[in-house]
């Protein structure tokens, strides 16, 4: 049994509250009774005093204890007495930041807890070709954001045109009550008058520039530099570049740098990876391979005749590779061969195959029966490259090239002579 129910019932609760609805009645009641809202009204001024103190009260336990078994009496007496914290302090302690000014937060569901309200980040993906990468450049990206209406200066009318709501009393935000039995459910709800904006414009008071929206839509042109060398993946940040927005702090926009797949050349770090299509001829005899480089260059390559490029052979040309992004060394280039055979029955020149037995080693014969052995003939077929693949399981050999990450390195035929 209390000895007092004041408090109690200055915040409109039982005596029996619980922590949390003693926590929710103050709300209720502090947003209500601010003075900030109710300029010219000291009776509003007053509430709010006594809402502020009675919650100050019956949120300490200790002095809620003393409260419920003396009264007010107790308190003034004791441990509940003076060195009280003014109204103003708690309601800022509530909910962050003073007046009402920090409050858009708490209605407008951003969740934003610190700092002043940002505007969404723009966020786009900037792809650019494995040339430019090599070589750096500047790209001129055209944006649009929204931005403060210059007619109006984001009031969305003329000074006074805007008025607030009376429906939410501008908090967009509106408090209904439902009976639930024996207990009375308050609950939050956009305000239908307003549309949670808060606020109302005439049709004819509206700013002719955005139409009352207070912002419009501008186009503006941003510099993303793409370095040399750069990475995917690397961010270029134009911090309040973004939209704009009543106060709220403008938004940022980020460029995410994406390197577009390149039909030659597969970037691993600052090395390039090249596969390159060689003749049996010039890959036993010698000749000159030539790879177009990323910028305007050509690279002329000797293979020595004897060099015998076997398939699937890598070589390395040194320095030939990606500008490393600080340092602006280079990476490698790394070749791997495939050579290419002749068609079937490229000659029928008898002479053709007496010079090659001639000039070729002889065969190792490695495999021969043993003199006492059956031999029986036997003969090859064709086959199909489907076919050929499923004999020995290797389905799909050339997919397993992308997964190990060298997407978009088609073969390319090397010029050769
Ligand atoms: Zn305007
Ligand atoms: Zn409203």
């Amino acid at each position: 049994m209390v000895k007092e129910t004041k408090y109690y019932e200055t915040l409109g609760v039982a005596p029996t509250a619980t922590e949390a609805e003693l926590k929710k009645a103050y709300k209720m009641g502090a947003l209500k009774f601010h003075p900030d809202k109710n300029t010219g009204n000291p009776e509003a001024e007053e509430k709010f005093k006594e809402i502020s103190h009675a919650y100050e009260i019956l949120s300490d336990s200790q002095k809620r204890q003393i409260y419920d078994q003396y009264g007010e009496a107790g308190l003034e007496g004791g441990a509940g007495g003076g060195g009280g914290m003014a109204a103003e302090d708690l309601f800022a302690q509530f909910f962050g930041g003073g007046g009402f000014g920090g409050m858009g937060g708490m209605f407008g569901g951003g969740g934003q807890s610190r700092g002043p309200p940002k505007a969404r980040t723009i966020h786009h993906t900037h792809k650019v070709s494995l040339e430019d990468v090599y070589r750096g450049k500047i790209s001129k990206l055209a944006l649009q954001r929204s931005v403060i209406c210059p007619k109006c200066t984001g009031l969305g009318g003329k000074e006074g045109a805007v008025k607030k709501c009376v429906g939410c009393d501008g908090m967009g935000m509106k408090t209904m009550m439902r009976q639930m039995g024996p207990m009375i459910q308050r609950f939050q709800t956009v305000c239908p008058d307003c549309n949670g904006e808060g606020e109302l414009i005439k049709e004819k008071d509206r700013c002719k520039g955005c139409n009352g929206k207070k912002t419009i839509v501008d186009r503006k042109v941003l510099h993303v530099h793409v370095d040399r060398g750069v990475r995917s993946g690397t961010k270029v940040e134009f911090r309040g570049e973004g939209d704009q927005s009543p106060n709220v702090q403008a938004g940022d926009v980020v460029f995410e740098i994406e390197q577009k797949p390149h039909a030659r050349f597969t970037r691993r770090d600052d090395d390039l990876l090249y596969k390159c299509d060689i003749d049996l001829v010039t890959a036993l005899a010698g000749g000159t391979i030539y790879i177009e480089h990323l910028d305007d260059r050509w690279l002329s390559v000797e293979i020595l005749p004897g060099e015998a490029i076997a398939p699937e052979t890598i070589k390395m040309i040194r320095g030939q590779g990606m500008p490393s992004p600080r340092h602006h060394e280079f990476g490698n280039m790394f070749i791997q061969f495939n050579v290419t055979f002749p068609e079937k029955n490229w000659t029928d020149n008898a002479e053709a195959f007496e010079a090659l037995r001639k000039f070729l080693p002889s065969p190792q014969l490695q495999n021969v029966p043993p003199t006492e052995a059956m031999t029986e003939p036997a003969d090859l077929e064709d086959m199909d490259a489907s076919s050929q693949n499923r004999a020995f399981g290797h389905g799909g050999m050339m997919d397993e090239d992308d997964e190990d990450g060298h997407p978009g390195g088609e073969r390319v035929q090397c010029a050769s002579q």
